[in-house]
């Protein structure tokens, strides 16, 4: 808001006075986030005061006068202000009674003059005046307001910042909430300097404001909310304590007197003084707080050096060879005031105000000494020259109240220079602790870049700011440890540091995640290296052997580095081309790499139980390894979660020290390794030799019902099976399984072409309840052709596919016929096997047609139709289940990929496209998710509209 100001006064225009309420008035309104647009001197004559305020007013939304609210005939500002905006003054009865009380205090009685400081306009808002008579008034006038505050700068800046800021909130929208932090110990310019990078636009408005020897830094937020400014202005004040450390004796402190005056009674501590120099500057400043009786318990002006010595013992020699203004003349001050007193803690000053030199000590040198029981400190203050008298006396005395401070603020330890009485008196003049030299410049040597972050520095400014006095060395005794002082010293040391600590933290966790992240780094490289040595050294093709050992020879170079080398296993198409081991304890080659070094990558590995010999092995050997993601170990074998990579790669090369095979895979499945996450029940897949041709068949069915592709291929009795086993992470302890048979002849590895999906693939219950799914349902049997061989079909009646689907994908036979494709007459057959990266982009919306880049064929991916599924969800039972695939038309396409899709499946590359369409246009995602339905979707017919859209129309049966 635009703002004015008026200052009565013929004393201002007359240059007896330095018109500082001006001065502090102006930042006070900028800080609040208001334009001081003119302001004016006038005399203290009504008619031209009255004039200004009409002119004014007129003009500003925020109009202020200062000064002439005394009782006297020429002050006439209220009277003034009133004619101009044509209101009545009143008696005010809070104004009467706060003079009445105020002259009571005085224990005088006021005069018929005093009341008239007690009228005020009706409606006026009454300000306090808790330094003198003359309260302040704000008026609102056309919703401006005009404040009056009284002329002496003690009194309005007081009024100012207690009364008026919350009141011109009312004028504003907008919620301020202002703090200010008392600094003692360091220079405006200093001050600015190190807290320029919080001063930036939009934040919280930072503004210093310097007496002689203190400063002030307001801070000033402005918040839609009151809360919101409080918790904008203590995060501010927080950086800040941070930036300048102990020079900030308080917030919104009265002064350093009362803060002092405060801690004492606090700690329950009484101090005595022995001024001389100071003449009595500091008693006095510590007796005018209201309250120091119980603390204050003596103070002494020794002037002279014969009441030093008399009164306060320091000893003739020290005054005749130091000089009374010396280190041990302000100890002596120091130690027997308090022991004349009994108090716990004396002080000493002595030193020379000027205007000369004496006893060849410069103006402005000042000892102040702080002493207990046992303890000595003594601060040496050098300041400039240029200081006046009164400058200096009032420094050595804040000083000295500042040395009171930090020596209640190190308690129960120390200050850091502390000297036991028992000792020789030792003083050190150019310590630097130890002495004071008090200059702009020496707060004035930050070169603060334009650009720099906050974060960034300030470890170093908090580093020079503080005064050091706190030596944390002291701390750091084990007693202490339990001590809630010491704790209390330790948060205060924290709070002090607390951007040094945090940053040494963050370079500490960057160091050590550097670390780790290199180590990881190294490890993981190494461990490629490892293998891509040995890939280099390693010809599966070739057949020579060792005659020594019997063995290939191409093992010789890996036996030779760890004796454990059983096997070497290759799938074309992933990353897996490594060599196997095998440990007596399945869990070593878990932690150790081929060399038996120590790695979280491991090695791969036979299962301990397995025969890998010469002339016998285990009917199911079983290989284990990571599923790490850079593909060194098994994580290749989730490849085969997408069926058109497993057509592509369905071949698995193994060449033991002993035999070379080839297998095709024939199951791929996710189980589990704990009973519970199966209902109680195992599947172990990992079983290596079988009792019977019974148990080797319950195996195979088992692995075949579980596996997600159907593969037409026979297994007989005399099968080999080769299992691959990593970890997955469908569900906890779950694993990924892909199982495989030795390949007898040749052709038996275009089985894989022919591999569908399996629509019913069991999992352990853990992963039916983790997708919210009842469970496995068997799927009734009229046919096993597909899978097994006749041998085991008797004992694998459950397991076999259900002939009711009659998707082209299920109805393989046997397999044997390489070129054999899926038989469907509404879509076009495929016969390029090429891997679905050879094929360029799908040409229908819904991909499932391919160009095969490396045989230019167009490429139908098949289309598994969902419904089909036996699941919870895809049965539907009207009314109860208002199934609408039962009377829609419904598309369930397959997806852009190279897999068609289910809800629910494991094959989970892609996102699934289940459409279901229904009449109304409505999409459907799972039709029927009500449990009790008895009837099941089949599907009936499927063709493609003219956009290439599945268009599927199903019937619903009863399952019952
Ligand atoms: P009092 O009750 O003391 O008379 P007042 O409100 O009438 O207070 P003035 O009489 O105008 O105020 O001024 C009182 C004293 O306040 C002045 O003598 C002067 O020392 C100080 N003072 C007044 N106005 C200013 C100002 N603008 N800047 C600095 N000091 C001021
Ligand atoms: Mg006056």
């Amino acid at each position: 808001m635009n703002a004015e100001l008026i200052c009565v006064g013929s004393e201002l225009l007359s240059g007896k006075i330095v018109n500082t309420n001006s001065q502090f008035i102006s930042k006070k309104l900028a800080q609040l986030g208001h334009t001081c647009k003119r302001q004016f001197i006038v005399d203290d004559n009504k008619a031209r005061v009255s004039a200004l305020v009409k002119s004014s007013v007129a003009n500003c939304d925020i109009l202020i006068i200062s000064g002439g609210l005394g009782p006297t005939n020429d002050d006439i500002t209220k009277e003034a202000v009133c004619e101009a905006l044509g209101l009545e003054l009143y008696e005010n009865a809070k104004l009467k009674n706060h003079i009445e009380t105020f002259f009571k205090q005085l224990g005088k009685t006021p005069t018929q003059n005093n009341f008239k400081q007690a009228t005020a306009p009706k409606n006026a808002t009454i300000f306090k005046n808790d330094k003198g008579t003359a309260c302040g008034l704000g008026i609102e006038y056309s919703s401006k307001a005009i404040i009056l505050l009284p002329g002496p700068p003690k009194e309005l800046t007081h009024m100012f910042n207690t009364y008026v800021v919350p009141y011109l909130q009312k004028f504003d929208s907008k919620n301020v909430v202002t703090h200010t932090l008392s600094v003692f110990g360091m220079g405006e310019s200093a001050i600015e300097t190190a807290l320029k990078p919080l001063m930036v636009s939009g934040g919280p408005v930072i503004a210093t404001y310097c007496k002689e020897n203190e400063c002030d830094i307001s801070i000033t937020a402005t918040a839609t909310t009151k809360d919101e400014a409080e918790q904008i202005c203590s995060n501010t004040i927080f950086k800040i304590k941070s930036i300048l450390g102990d020079v900030i004796y308080g917030t919104d402190s009265i002064s350093l007197a009362q803060e002092v005056v405060n801690m004492l009674r606090k700690a329950g501590l009484k101090i005595a003084t022995a001024e001389s120099c100071t003449g009595g500057m500091l008693s006095s400043s510590l007796t005018s707080v209201s309250g120091a009786s119980d603390t204050v318990e003596l103070g002494i002006l020794a002037y002279s050096n014969r009441i030093k010595n008399e009164a306060l013992s320091v000893p003739q020699d020290v005054l005749l060879e130091e000089g009374a203004i010396s280190a041990e003349t302000a100890m002596y001050l120091a130690k027997n005031v308090r022991i004349l007193s009994g108090a716990d803690i004396g002080v000493g000053i002595t030193g020379n105000a000027g205007p000369t030199a004496q006893e060849n000590k410069p103006v402005g040198l000042v000892y102040i000494a702080i002493a207990d029981k046992n303890n000595y400190c003594i601060k040496k203050l050098e300041l400039p020259l240029s200081y006046s008298r009164d400058r200096i006396r009032d420094y050595a005395t804040l000083s000295a109240l500042d040395l009171v401070r930090k020596y209640v603020l190190a308690r129960p330890n120390s200050l850091a220079n502390m000297r036991s009485h028992d000792d020789d008196f030792y003083f050190d003049e150019q310590a630097e602790t130890l002495s004071a030299t008090v200059s702009e410049e020496k707060f004035a040597i930050f070169e603060v870049d334009e650009n720099y972050n906050f974060e960034d520095v300030e470890p170093d400014i908090v580093e020079r700011k503080s005064d050091a006095i706190i030596d944390i060395n002291s701390f750091l005794t084990f007693a202490d440890v339990k001590n809630p002082e010491f704790l209390n010293t330790c948060k205060q040391f924290v709070f002090k540091h607390w951007i040094k600590l945090v940053s040494v933290f963050m370079v500490l966790a960057l160091i050590i995640s550097s670390t780790v992240l290199v180590s990881n780094f190294t490890h993981e490289n190494h461990q490629i290296n490892l293998i891509e040595d040995a890939r280099e050294q390693f010809n599966l093709d070739d057949a020579s052997t060792n005659e020594a050992t019997g063995t290939f020879s191409v093992f010789d170079f890996l036996a030779s580095k760890n004796s454990d080398i059983k096997a070497w296993i290759k799938i074309d198409g992933t990353e897996i081309d490594n060599p196997v081991y095998q440990a007596d304890d399945n869990k070593y080659y878990q932690t150790h790499n081929m060399l038996k070094q120590k790695s979280r990558f491991g090695a791969l590995f036979f299962n301990s139980n397995n025969t890998i010999e010469t002339d016998s092995h285990s009917k199911n050997l079983t290989i284990y390894g990571h599923n790490t993601t850079n593909g060194i170990m098994f994580g290749g074998l989730d490849e085969y979660r997408s069926l058109s990579f497993y057509k592509n790669h369905s071949k698995i090369r193994l060449k033991t020290l002993y035999f070379q095979n080839e297998y095709i895979i024939f199951a791929v499945f996710v189980t589990n390794a704990d009973p519970d996450d199966d209902n109680g029940n195992i599947f172990n897949y990992a079983k290596s030799d079988f009792a019977s041709q019974d148990e080797f068949a319950k195996f195979i069915s088992e692995a075949k019902k579980r596996s997600v592709i159907n593969v037409p291929v026979d297994i007989t009795p005399q099968d080999e099976i080769l299992t691959l086993s990593t970890h997955s992470d469908e569900f906890d302890n779950a694993r990924f399984v892909v199982m495989a048979k030795r390949i007898i002849t040749p052709n038996e590895i275009n089985h894989s072409k022919n591999a569908t999906l399996n629509p019913n693939a069991k999992y352990p219950q853990a992963w039916y309840d983790k997708n919210g799914l009842s469970g496995y349902k068997e799927q009734n049997s009229s046919s096993d052709q597909d899978t097994v061989s006749s041998e085991l079909s008797s004992i694998i009646d459950s397991s076999v596919v259900s002939d009711e689907l009659s998707s082209d994908e299920l109805s393989s036979t046997d397999g044997s016929d390489i070129s054999s494709q899926p038989d469907s007459s509404t879509e076009p057959t495929t016969v390029c096997t090429h891997a679905y990266s050879d094929k360029y982009e799908n040409k229908d919306e819904h991909g499932h047609t391919y160009i095969c880049k490396l045989c230019n064929q167009t490429v139908v991916e098949n289309h598994i139709f969902t419904l089909e599924r036996v699941e919870p969800g895809y049965y539907c039972s009207p009314p109860t289940c208002l199934s609408p695939a039962l009377y829609f038309k419904s598309c369930v396409c397959g997806i852009k990929g190279t897999e068609t899709f289910k809800y629910g499946d494991p094959l989970n590359y892609h996102t699934p496209v289940l459409t279901i369409y229904n009449s109304d246009g409505q999409y459907h995602w799972n039709p029927c998710q009500t449990s009790g339905c008895t009837e099941r979707i089949n599907l009936t017919e499927h063709t493609y509209d003219e956009n290439g859209m599945c268009i599927c129309t199903h019937t619903a049966s009863s399952t019952e």
